[in-house]
């Protein structure tokens, strides 16, 4: 089953058992040049889950800076949205980021997005459930403009996604909504991150895949075979990195549980497989980045230099304590 625009985009992601824990360091805090740039918007965020004037709402944000930061290796020219006059207007409607009722939306007419970037609404509320987060692309309106206004709004110029099998993907952006209930580990170290914490950076990364297109873009589902319970991903990026198909979750939505690639040439379970346990912090894989590939993005070499260096020295104490715990 594959979803495409319009339609819930983030399967839930829950804690698992067992969770590992991870030493602290910071992998994200080289800038680079930027190419994608994911702007957030908090004009839904009611319950100021983000609100810069008070410090754990300012660390909040700068997480989902982060976590955006890991996406700026790719490199493709998203046209602008840049509604108004004679080019038609649009209009998404999206689950609302603080919802007070699961099915609470929320609607915003004409946004302008700009070139290389796409916008996403961010907010939160409590829910009960172990959900940590909720990313959709939402339900797209044009109105007037004519057909290349709406070939615009819905591909950003990106050709290949109006391919009868699609070969690439321009999203507008999205929106998110987090579990304030979750105990965050807010840090972009991992200090303190403790089986008892989630991981917001991580829970952030993985759900910009999914508003990307990871799991979830036509163009992820050219490249997915087979039949619910046996779904494969066959991209070949990822088919040539991981040396054949890569088993997906059983709604197609993700990485098989459990498959694993590598960080910076050491082993780390895909961060865009179901879950994330309390206690870890997951980083994008080469094969989640291979799968971006395969999806339509141009995808620089990751990561820079300069984040290998601390990116390496992390991951070779996640890898020890992986192995050590999966004995
Ligand atoms: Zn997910």
């Amino acid at each position: 089953m594959i979803q495409d625009l319009g339609r819930v985009f983030a399967v839930p992601c829950r804690p698992r058992a067992a969770p590992l824990l991870a030493a602290g360091l910071l992998a994200f805090a080289t800038t680079q040049a930027l190419a994608l740039d994911v702007v957030f918007d908090y004009r839904f965020d009611r319950h100021g889950f983000f609100d810069p004037a008070t410090a754990v709402g300012a660390e909040r944000r700068s997480v989902l800076e982060a976590a955006a930061s890991v996406f700026e290796p790719l490199s493709d020219a998203l046209a602008p949205i840049d509604p108004g006059g004679t080019l038609g207007s649009w209009r998404v409607a999206f689950r609302h980021p603080s919802w007070s009722s699961f099915f609470e939306e929320a609607v915003v007419e004409n946004l302008s997005v700009a070139a290389n970037s796409v916008v996403i609404f961010v907010g939160a509320s409590p829910s009960n459930g172990s959900v940590l987060g909720i990313a959709e692309g939402g339900t797209i309106t044009v109105t007037g403009g004519g057909s290349d206004f709406e070939t615009l709004v819905t591909t950003r110029g990106q050709a290949g996604a109006l391919d009868p099998q699609p070969t690439d993907f321009g999203p507008w952006g999205g929106s998110f909504w987090f579990n304030s209930n979750t105990p965050w580990h807010l840090g972009l170290d991992t200090v303190g991150l403790d089986a008892t914490k989630a991981d917001m950076l991580t829970t952030a990364t993985h759900e910009i895949g999914h508003l990307l297109g990871m799991g979830e873009a036509p163009s992820w589902g050219t490249w997915v075979e087979g039949t619910s319970g046996n779904y494969r991903f066959t991209g070949p990026a990822v088919t040539a990195l991981y040396g054949g198909d890569v088993p997906l979750d059983p709604i197609a939505a993700h990485f098989g549980e459990g498959v694993f690639s590598t960080v910076d040439g050491l082993p780390q379970e895909t961060l865009m497989d179901p879950t994330t346990a309390r206690g870890q912090r997951e980083f994008m894989t080469a094969l989640d980045y291979a799968a971006l590939s395969d999806i339509g993005w141009q995808v620089s070499p990751v990561p820079e230099p300069a984040t290998n260096a601390l990116l390496a020295a992390g991951v070779l104490l996640l890898g020890a304590r992986l192995r050590r715990r999966r004995h």
